[in-house]
């Protein structure tokens, strides 16, 4: 099973492999090495993920293993043909790039596999035996997002000076 997921220490984006055999996650950048909790995996055969190994969440949801930047940038790349088309006069080509770049959303959404996310820290799991949760849930989202704004409220915060 594969891990990203971005250093608590110093933000760097750590990726490591056979995180089932490992009992810490070394990031490569500072040096951190967070241990890999008792329950974190499941006994199976594959080991099954049970619960994030980088924060204390057991909160997990399966997701597309897409870079959301590349497609956002498929479809701004899309618009931006179309209406270079559509300037141009040119009806049926700014439907065709149109109708191309849905295509390839579409055939991408069904060729990219799944992993599997944490809602708290974003933590990405992929591989046999990172399965088994359920799809993005926005309640859970919610909960998790004002977890961590409440936490942020309770950090002491250096006295206002005037
Ligand atoms: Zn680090
Ligand atoms: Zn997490």
């Amino acid at each position: 099973m594969q891990i990203g997921y971005d250093c608590p220490s110093c933000s760097a984006s750590v990726r490591l492999t056979g995180i089932e055999t490992l009992s810490v996650l070394p990031c490569q950048h500072c040096g951190t090495a967070l241990e890999v909790p008792a329950d974190g995996f499941a006994a199976d055969s594959p080991p099954r993920l049970a619960r994030c190994l980088v924060c204390p969440s057991a909160d997990l949801f399966v997701r597309k293993d897409f870079p959301q930047r590349l497609g956002v940038g498929i479809v701004v790349v899309g618009l931006l043909a179309s209406c270079v088309a559509w300037g141009m006069r040119e009806l049926l080509a700014t439907f065709a790039i149109l109708f191309v770049t849905a295509l390839i959303d579409l055939v991408l959404y069904l060729v990219v596999p799944d992993c599997v996310a944490c809602y708290r820290c974003g933590a990405r799991y992929r591989g046999p035996g990172a399965d088994g949760f359920a799809p993005f849930d926005l309640e859970t989202h919610e909960r998790h997002r004002q977890q961590v704004a409440r936490l942020q409220e309770l950090a002491p915060r250096p006295p206002a000076g005037g």
